[in-house]
């Protein structure tokens, strides 16, 4: 699984660059590597395309995996030219970006939008497998995710749209329930679907602010 990421427009970058003429550059040696998004060649693309703006880039790097606690690590091994930046520019997923600005006294900007969790279905191509809903139904529903894969959430069964096996929104997207009638049927497990998913508690999603969690040693 990984976080997909896609770059900001460069309107949007370069107009929160504006205050900054030193710019120190992140990339992240994990998801966004392996999106091409945020790794090395992306990292140098964009100290280029700085430069080409009349930006003076002090230094970069790409943090084996910059939403870990040794981001911390490599902001104080590359502390010099940190320093001397007017901003960070983080090519990596949110979590990277604010793990950077925990450890860093620097003003932080993200080159790159959060998307989702997805998973890779075919090279280059990703799909959202998990909202972090708090509340996991999948128990119910074969191991598929109605909350992400349908397009009306739906949590007790089909909304009777779907045309062979596709959503009604469109012919190039599987209808979730249609997948999971069909792998609860291949298991043996179609009754599951005769249980009633009661009315859903969403104090568990993240509208009530930051979750925490404290997992017990
Ligand atoms: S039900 Fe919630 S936790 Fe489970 S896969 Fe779907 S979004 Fe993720
Ligand atoms: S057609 Fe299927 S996936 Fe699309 S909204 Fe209806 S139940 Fe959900």
């Amino acid at each position: 699984m990984l976080t997909i990421t896609r770059a900001k427009p460069w309107e949007e970058v370069s107009e929160y660059l504006n205050p900054c003429q030193r710019v120190y550059i992140i990339g992240c040696g994990t998801c966004a590597t392996m999106l091409h998004t945020g790794g090395k060649s992306e990292v140098l693309a964009m100290k280029d395309r700085l430069i080409a703006e009349g930006k003076e880039v002090t230094g970069w790097m790409v943090i084996p995996t910059a939403c870990d606690s040794l981001t911390r690590d490599a902001l104080n091994e590359n502390a010099e030219a940190l320093k001397t930046a007017d901003c960070v520019l983080v090519m990596s997923c949110a979590f990277g970006v604010q793990a950077v600005s925990l450890y860093s006294s620097k003003p932080v900007y993200p080159a790159l939008n959060t998307l989702f969790i997805g998973r890779e279905e075919s090279p280059g191509h990703f799909v959202e497998v998990c909202a972090q809903c708090g509340s996991c139904v999948l128990a119910h529903t074969a191991g598929i995710c109605p909350l992400v894969r349908c397009a009306k959430s739906l949590l007790n069964g089909p909304c009777g749209g779907s045309v062979k096996g596709k959503c009604e929104i469109s012919p190039d997207i599987p209808c979730a329930w249609q997948l999971i009638i069909d792998r609860l049927s291949t298991l043996g497990q179609l009754n599951q679907l005769e249980e009633i998913e009661p009315p859903r508690d969403w104090g568990t999603s993240h509208s009530g602010g930051p979750r925490r969690i404290v997992i017990e040693g």
